[in-house]
């Protein structure tokens, strides 16, 4: 459905600085599926998604909309936004305030009609339909100034969808919201996404509105995307520290493989301060080399301590630090290794008062074993700065 290929996009800052916002980026999504750029502010996302949408003109690269070219640098061919048969809902909404709601449904239609001719009637039946999919039907002659946040939210949905588009485009569209709202209208983009059958992009920087609604996630970092795949992988199956702390709250412990393994196989790790543990390798791992144990902090069985109990053999002692409540569960923040781990205990558990002792057990085979890619990130540094690195 779409497809795109080898995008750059820079910028000018200043007369001697090219900002680079997309570096290379391809993917592809297939038709219905809803897929997001996910990741930390200035990685990107907002200008593929507005290069998608032919609001910028990249450097290069290639973008195909349902079989047909609609940016292509070799070829010359660079298709208007407006005849991209796209929907577009932005961060800010972009609601026009003299307009009322019914009028700011109609108006993406009203530029359709002189080229299509559509008759005022079949704008009425669309705008009507797009209006009760969104639960908006009793506000349609209300000014669009006097909705609430999650009312406006809906307008601006209502409108992105009013004219079928083949292709939804979605920029961290619940950014805006309370925590409480922003929770229901995801199920409500889901859920219109699903009944449309709509093909969609989903920018947006929070981890846990990506891996509830997507069918797909790419993780975007300094204008390229560093990993791909449905969310449980992008959980579970972390290709990289970077992706294992911003999708979740990773911890993040270091050690050394003890025997060598490959990708998928269990791996030995000894971690710092002795202690072993044993995760699945995320890469071919040899003997000696610096490793990251990724351990969610679901992942780690803790057992309070008695004063002055010493933690069972193979395991960490710890002291809580912190307990913040979650509802159903409690994160602990418990000291260790010199750090603080996450750690996560049902809230109906022992008690875990800050200050207490705990054991942790975190070689449950449940982390990730990933290359300590630290030492090879600051070689490529010297040999960047040093002009080595290739282009
Ligand atoms: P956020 O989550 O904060 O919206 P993002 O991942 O969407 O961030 P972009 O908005 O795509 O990131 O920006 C990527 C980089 O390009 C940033 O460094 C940004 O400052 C720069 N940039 C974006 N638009 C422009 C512009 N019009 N002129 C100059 N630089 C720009």
């Amino acid at each position: 459905m779409l497809r795109i290929e080898n995008l750059r996009k820079t910028f000018s800052g200043n007369e001697r600085e090219r900002i680079t916002a997309v570096s290379d980026v391809s993917f592809k999504v297939e038709a219905g599926q809803l897929f997001t750029l996910l990741g930390p502010s200035g990685c990107g996302k907002t200008t593929t998604l507005r290069c998608i949408a032919g609001l910028e003109h990249p450097d290069s690269g290639k973008i195909t909309i349902d079989g047909a070219d609609v940016f292509d640098d070799t070829t010359g061919v660079l298709v208007p936004a407006y005849r991209r048969a796209i929907g577009m809902v932005f961060q800010s909404y972009a609601i026009w305030p003299h307009m009322t709601v019914r009028e700011n449904v109609e108006f993406p239609l009203t530029v359709v009609a002189r080229r299509h001719r559509l008759a005022a009637k079949g704008r009425t039946r669309l705008v009507n339909e797009a209006l009760e999919l969104m639960g908006m039907g009793a506000y349609a002659q209300r000014p669009s100034t006097a909705l609430s946040g999650g009312q406006q939210q809906r307008l601006a949905l209502a409108r992105a969808i009013v004219g079928k588009p083949k292709l939804l485009l979605l920029d961290e569209p619940l950014s805006n919201l309370d925590a409480k709202l922003r929770e229901r209208m995801r199920f409500e983009i889901k859920r219109l996404q699903t009944e449309l059958g709509v093909t969609a992009i989903y920018v947006t920087h929070d981890q846990g509105e990506a891996l509830a609604l997507s069918d797909e996630i790419a993780i975007m970092r300094d204008g390229v995307i560093v990993q791909q795949g449905n969310p449980n992988d992008i959980y579970n199956q972390p290709g990289s520290d970077f992706v294992a702390d911003f999708i979740g709250s990773a911890n993040l412990v270091f050690g050394t493989c003890q025997v060598a393994g490959r990708v998928g196989e269990l791996i030995e790790v000894e971690l710092e301060g002795g202690v072993r543990a044993s995760g699945s390798a995320t890469c071919d791992l040899a003997e000696g080399d610096p490793v990251v144990l990724v351990v969610r902090p679901e992942s780690v069985k803790t057992t309070p301590l008695a004063e002055g109990e010493r933690a069972p053999e193979g395991q960490l002692i710890g002291t809580v630090r912190a307990r913040i409540f979650l509802g159903e569960s409690v994160d602990l923040l418990v000291e260790t290794l010199g750090r603080e781990l996450r750690i996560r205990v049902p809230a109906d558990s022992a008690p875990y008062r800050p200050n207490s002792s705990v054991a942790l057990d975190i070689s449950s085979r449940r982390g990730l074993v990933l290359r300590d890619d630290r030492t090879l990130s600051l070689s490529n540094k010297v040999e960047d700065e040093l002009g080595l690195a290739t282009a």
